[in-house]
Formats: C-alpha cells, sequence, structure tokens
C-alpha cells in the first residue's frame, strides 16, 4: 500500500535513539570549547587594556597566565571531547584557575580574583556536586593560600567576599545544571514514550495495509486538497486495467453502457466536489472494446470537529457480472421468442378445432384444457420477454393512465380466477372492495392484480382464504390482498420483488412459476407513482398492500432512486 509521507527509519521502543546519544556527546564538545572561549575574549580584553594603560604589577607573570588560557582555549577547540572520558574535560577549567591565580597574582589589589568565578561556574555545570564541592574547595584554599603567602595583601571584607561570591555563584549554578538535567531526563522519558507509540502506530498501519493489499476491491483515501493518501494494491491494478487501451483518458461511460460520462461527472469529481454515493456502475471504454465496468462507492469523513475530511472512494470490477446478467437476459429473451410463434400457432389451431361442430364434447373439454394450459404458457413467456428486455423502462413507456375505479379491477379480476380458487376450494372474500378511484392504466392495473390473486390462491393451503379490498384518502388508493398460505420469512420477503427470485417453499412445493410476476407488478405500480409493501408471516399467510395516486393530482412521477437505495426502500415497505 503507497502511503504519503512515509520517510523515517524505524526507532527502536526500548533504548535511547542512537541519534540522543551522538548529540548529548556533541554538546559537551560545544559546551566545553564555548565556555572557554567566553573566558578567552575575557581574557583577551583585559589584556589588551594592560597593553594600552600602565601596569603596576609584575607584567611577565600576567602575560604568562594570558598565554595559558589561549594555549588551553586553542586545545580545547581541537580535542574530541566525546571520544574522552569526562575527567579529562576537567583539566580545562583547572587550567583557568591557574591562569587566573597567576594574573591576580601578578597585581594582587587589581581584582582579577574575580576570573575564578569563570571555572567555579563551569565546573558544577559540567560534574554536578562533585564540581561543586571541589570548584569551591580548590578555588578557596588557592585564595587562602595566596592571601597568607602574600606580604602586600591585608585582610579585609573583601577577602571574605570573594569566596562568598564564588560559593554563591557556584552553587546557583549547580541548581539551574540540576533543574537542566531534571528537565532532560524528562524529555529523554518522553521521547522514549513518543517513539513507543509511534512503533505502535506503525504496527497498525502495517496491518492495515496489509488487509487493504489483501482485498480484491481498490481503495483510496481522498484528502480535501485532492491529494490521494492512500491506496491500495487493488485500486492501483483496477486503474492499470481500465486505462490499457486509452492511457491518457479512458472513456467512461454510464451503467448502461452507451450514454458517455463528462468529465465533471467522473466518480474521481465528485468526490472531490463533496459527493458521496452508493455502487454507481460505471464503464470503462467504448462500446465494443475490451472494457471494464467498475461498481463504485465513495463515503464522506469527518474530522473530529465534524467538518468534512474528505472521502474514501471503493470501486469493485462488476465486469463480469454484468456480462453474466446481460447474457442471460439475452438467452432467455431469444428463447421466450423463439416459444412464442408456435405457441400463437398451437392456441390457433386449438380455438380452430374447438369451434368445429363435428368435436365430441368429451374431447372438446379436453382441447378446452388443453388451450387454457397453452394460453397460461404464452402468458409466461410474455412476463419472461418483458423482464429480460429492459422490464423498467418498457413499462414506462407503455403507460396511459385514466380515472379508474379500482373495484371493477378487482371484481373483473376475482372473476377470472373464481374458477381456479374453486379447484382449491379457496373463497375470494371481496367484502373489503369499495369503489375507490385510481389514477392508473386499466389493463396494467389488472396484470398487476391478476398476478397478486393469482399467487394468492397458488400459495395459499387448500380451503384458505384469500381477502382482496380497497381504500383511498382521496390523494392516494389502496389494494389489499391478503391470503392464508406459506408465507414468507424476512429473508425472503426482501428478495421476493427481484426477478427470477422463488421461495424454497414454493420451488420445494412444486408451485409453477417463474418469479417474475411480482418484479414486473412492482415496475408497473412505481411507474404510476405507486408502489407495493408485503407483510408475511410463515405458516400464517401474506399480505399485499398496493398504493396508487387517487387522482391525477396526486400522481407523480416515480422517483428514480439509485438500485440500493431503492432495495432499502423496499425493504422498509416491506416490514411496514
Ligand atoms: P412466481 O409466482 O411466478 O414464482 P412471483 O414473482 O409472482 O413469481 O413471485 C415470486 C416468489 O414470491 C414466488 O415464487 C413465491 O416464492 C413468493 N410469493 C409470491 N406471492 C406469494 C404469496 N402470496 N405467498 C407466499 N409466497 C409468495
Amino acid at each position: 500500500m503507497a502511503r504519503a509521507g512515509d520517510d523515517s527509519a524505524p526507532v527502536r521502543a526500548d533504548a535511547p535513539p542512537r541519534r540522543f546519544a551522538t548529540v548529548k556527546g556533541r554538546t559537551r564538545e560545544r559546551t566545553a570549547a564555548l565556555n572557554q572561549l567566553l573566558f578567552a575574549a575575557v581574557i583577551l580584553a583585559l589584556a589588551a587594556l594592560v597593553a594600552v594603560t600602565p601596569f603596576p604589577g609584575d607584567l611577565s607573570l600576567f602575560f604568562f597566565g594570558v598565554v595559558l588560557v589561549f594555549a588551553v582555549t586553542g586545545v580545547t577547540l581541537v580535542v574530541p571531547w566525546n571520544r574522552l572520558s569526562l575527567g579529562w574535560m576537567a583539566l580545562v577549567p583547572v587550567s583557568d584557575v591557574v591562569a587566573a591565580t597567576l594574573m591576580r597574582e601578578a597585581n594582587p589589589g587589581g581584582g582579577f580574583g574575580l576570573l575564578w568565578v569563570f571555572p567555579a561556574m563551569w565546573l558544577p555545570t559540567s560534574f554536578g556536586f562533585i564540581g561543586l564541592v571541589g570548584g569551591v574547595v580548590g578555588i578557596t584554599t588557592v585564595l587562602v593560600a595566596t592571601t597568607f603567602l602574600s606580604e602586600a595583601e591585608s585582610f579585609g571584607y573583601s577577602s571574605f567576599l570573594l569566596p562568598l561570591v564564588i560559593v554563591a555563584v557556584s552553587g546557583a549554578s549547580y541548581l539551574t545544571a540540576r533543574r537542566g538535567g531534571a528537565q532532560r531526563r524528562l524529555l529523554d522519558r518522553q521521547a522514549g514514550l513518543l517513539s513507543r507509540a509511534l512503533e505502535r502506530t506503525r504496527g497498525q498501519e502495517h496491518a492495515l495495509a496489509e488487509v487493504l493489499d489483501a482485498v480484491d476491491f481498490g481503495v483510496i483515501r481522498l484528502a480535501t486538497d485532492g491529494s490521494v493518501s492512500v491506496a491500495n494494491e487493488a485500486h492501483a491494478r483496477l486503474q492499470r486495467a481500465t486505462s490499457q487501451h486509452e492511457p491518457s483518458q479512458p472513456s467512461v461511460f454510464r451503467e448502461d453502457g452507451e450514454t458517455e460520462v463528462g468529465p465533471d461527472e467522473l466518480p474521481f469529481e465528485r468526490a472531490l466536489r463533496g459527493e458521496a454515493f452508493d455502487g454507481q456502475v460505471f464503464w470503462f471504454g467504448a462500446p465494443g472494446s475490451d472494457r471494464k465496468a467498475l461498481s463504485v462507492t465513495v463515503r464522506r469523513l469527518r474530522n473530529p470537529q465534524g467538518a468534512d475530511a474528505g472521502a474514501v472512494l471503493v470501486s469493485r470490477d462488476v465486469t463480469r457480472e454484468l456480462e453474466a446478467l446481460r447474457a442471460r437476459d439475452a438467452l432467455v429473451a431469444t428463447v421466450s421468442h423463439e416459444l412464442r410463434t408456435p405457441l400463437t400457432s398451437i392456441l390457433g389451431y386449438l380455438d380452430l378445432v374447438i369451434d368445429d361442430p363435428g368435436v365430441p364434447a368429451r374431447s372438446r373439454d379436453r382441447l378446452e384444457i388443453a388451450e387454457r394450459n397453452a394460453e397460461r404458457l404464452l402468458g409466461i413467456v410474455a412476463d419472461i420477454l418483458r423482464a429480460s428486455s429492459a422490464s423498467r423502462s418498457s413499462v414506462e413507456l407503455t403507460i396511459t393512465p385514466t380515472d379508474i375505479d379500482i373495484a371493477d379491477v378487482l371484481r373483473a379480476s376475482i372473476e377470472s380466477l373464481q374458477p381456479r380458487a374453486d379447484e382449491r376450494a379457496i373463497t375470494i372474500d371481496d367484502s373489503g372492495i369499495e369503489a375507490v378511484r385510481a389514477y392508473a392504466d386499466g389493463d396494467r392495473l389488472r396484470q398487476v392484480v391478476d398476478n397478486l390473486l393469482a399467487n394468492g390462491i397458488k400459495y395459499n393451503r387448500d380451503g384458505g382464504v384469500l381477502a382482496v379490498g380497497s381504500a383511498t384518502n382521496g390523494d392516494s388508493s389502496w389494494i389489499v390482498v391478503r391470503d392464508t398460505g406459506i408465507g414468507l420469512t424476512e429473508e425472503e420477503i426482501s428478495r421476493v420483488f427481484e426477478r427470477f427470485y422463488r421461495s424454497h417453499s414454493a420451488r420445494t412445493e412444486g408451485v409453477v412459476g417463474t418469479g417474475l410476476g411480482l418484479s414486473i407488478s412492482r415496475d408497473i405500480v412505481r411507474a404510476h407513482g405507486g408502489d407495493i409493501a408485503l407483510r408475511s408471516t410463515p405458516g400464517v399467510g401474506s399480505t399485499f398492500i398496493v398504493r396508487l395516486p387517487a387522482t391525477r393530482h396526486s400522481a407523480s412521477p416515480a422517483p428514480r432512486l439509485p438500485e440500493r437505495e431503492r432495495e432499502e426502500h423496499d425493504d422498509e415497505g416491506a416490514a411496514r
């Protein structure tokens, strides 16, 4: 998986990073050099002062001290302190104490003893408590010894002030160094914690990358500025496959495979514009070429404040699925078309024979049964043809709604199906039918009602009841068909409106059917601007409720929802 900004090397969580040790060494080197340079600068200024003014003391001893300071400074700058043990560094402040002592001795009353303050400050910084005690004791001893030995010096306040100042400066610098050390340790601990957290995050990222690379659908994460921060292997594969013939800009088509999608309507562009959508199919490549169909879903991401933080775009190769569906539809359409011609001829000849007065009554009965069955067969073939030739659009094109009375349609359908109900001693209860207006195509509505009533008989038990009713609120009108049959499970309810779907019990009990009637019925009802809902309990029965516009006014075109939303909508309808 590609990840933006993947630039740092792994950090070990259990030990302080090596980089820190090097930094510490370099810091020591730099501190020694800086301290000494500062001291040398002060001495240089003093030497310049002494050179231009008369010096009331031992000038050669003074310059001996100056030379010592410069020599030590030169050595400090070239010695690689981080490679030596810390003890060697103590030689620098000790030499400074010696140089300051020489300069003080050159002119005891000149106040050069103050120069001891510099080494007294650095010793506790670099050597902690030992540096503090060593510095204070060492410098005080030198001070006392030189004061006693010198005949010129006499005891006064300054004899006490200088050691006190040195103790105070040394103590203050020791405390500051301690505080600095504590802060450094705290920082080190926090750095350790941070590096462990970083390690953990890297581990999680790695695991996520492995998971994303293992799936066969493409995943990319888009930031709001249009940059891609995550893209898995499958995405790269799909991208290669979709652009293999037209690498620069492949032509993209809608789900129908023929309507070209403009550059602004490409899934990526839509995701950038802040849109979200579910399972929309796009064909990449021109019709007739070896092209690919991708089902694309875009989900928005939100940051903790709830603002848009980009999107995740998931794409799945559905070429084979769509081709299989098309191949099935084409096969079904061809087969049913081929069946229709001979069936129509059979029906024509049966009609002729039945009308022949010379046919004996018994044979006529048998011929009529054959005719009924041939008609049913023709009906099934017509259903299959309708379903296979893009049923939804063909239904919409052939709807001619007018003001009709639903009761007329229901009664006519009951009359035609009564013989079938009688065969199985099923009572059709029409007491719920009221004269109710609907703005609908009478023939198409009859097709829907025939299907619902035929199912109510087919999937009923012998001796059961089929209740048919109608109602209106002036805006919408309803048809209710309730049976006492085998019923359907929740899972079956969610699928009965799919084309070719047949429930398990319908198949095992050998009830004849194609699984097309309900899907066509729903297409017809939706093309009117209505819908079908279903409630059912296995072993108890099912209730189908058809909603239609009551008047031309209340009729609105069927909402064209995306496939997925339509299914959810159906589920809701079914659950209601
Ligand atoms: P067909 O009846 O030709 O199989 P339909 O599309 O009309 O096709 O119905 C689809 C499936 O829904 C049926 O196969 C059956 O399993 C189920 N079904 C339809 N109506 C009922 C009903 N009234 N009771 C129980 N199941 C039904």
